[in-house]
């Protein structure tokens, strides 16, 4: 439980006894990132409109799924893709889930200074209350990464929680020092970044080296195995899954099979990022 000296209940409680915790999470960059920061995508129609799917297509397709199985979640979303698509990125919220902070423009935030990071968080708090009427409570760093100031820099800005580190497959809190809150972490895997097996690009070419992607029944047999073994132990597991890589029509039958397998079970606690984070402080400081 790296950055606290508290240590979680073994085995951990969770909600009505449950099995485990799932907090499904989705990252609706856009465009964003560094095409976009840098402007070099207006140089690249195309590569824009790969981002402009996610928002257009890919998310009204991953709600209604959302909805059949009855399901939260929640989306991290850059500013920036709030403020271009207000009316797409409503739809979460009015479909109950929740939405969190990821950047403004898909910021590395290990490169910025603490005065950058401060003007991303405030120019976003901006455009959440001002397009959604939301306030947001959590975070997950767009670079996976962070700078040495960042967890304090969150909860000067309010955050609750992070979902951006790799240090368990629990929840665990960072201490800040100055402030008796600590920040909750939920911390997400590769295994579980759709990235990772069914992203596939031209111009730029990602991934570098390796042209092709995996099976779909690899991919579904690979997720089904790590929630088997989340909830076979009572662990936490999110997703770093992208609409724009995941709400595709043959890869959202994946997601519709993984979810219908998680729902089998009968026994699992789905919530959204936040509840977890309220859920393990009260655990934490009871
Ligand atoms: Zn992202």
């Amino acid at each position: 439980m790296p950055g606290s000296d508290e240590t979680p209940p073994t085995p951990i409680r969770w909600p009505g006894g449950a099995s485990c915790a799932v907090a499904l999470a989705f990252d609706l960059d856009g465009p964003t990132g560094n095409a976009l920061i840098d402007g070099s995508i207006w140089r690249n129609p195309s590569f824009f409109t790969l981002g402009g799917y996610d928002v257009w297509r890919a998310l009204p397709r991953l709600l209604d799924l959302l909805s059949d199985q009855g399901l939260p979640a929640t989306f991290f979303v850059p500013g920036w893709v709030v403020e271009t698509w207000p009316a797409q990125c409503r739809a979460i919220v009015e479909r109950g889930h929740e939405v969190a902070y990821h950047g403004y423009e898909h910021e590395a935030f290990w490169q910025l200074t603490d005065d950058e990071q401060r003007r991303v968080m405030a120019r976003s708090l901006q455009i959440f209350r001002d397009h959604l009427g939301v306030v947001p409570t959590g975070f997950r760093t767009p670079s996976g990464d962070w700078a040495p100031r960042t967890a304090e820099l969150l909860a000067e800005a309010g955050v609750l929680y992070s979902s951006s580190m790799r240090g368990d497959d629990r929840p665990y809190l960072i201490e800040i020092a100055g402030r008796d809150r600590p920040l909750v972490e939920i911390p997400g895997r590769w295994e579980l970044d759709d990235y990772a097996s069914l992203a596939y690009q031209r111009n730029p070419n990602f991934p570098a080296g390796l042209d092709r992607i995996a099976g779909y029944e690899t991919t579904f047999d690979n997720w089904r195995r790590e929630f088997d073994g989340t909830r076979r132990d009572g662990l936490c597991l999110t997703t770093l899954f992208h609409p724009k890589v995941s709400g595709k029509p043959g890869r959202l039958l994946l997601l519709e099979r993984l979810f219908q397998h998680m729902r089998d079970a009968g026994d699992v606690w789905f919530a959204r990022c936040q509840e977890v984070a309220e859920w393990w402080l009260a655990e934490a400081y009871p």
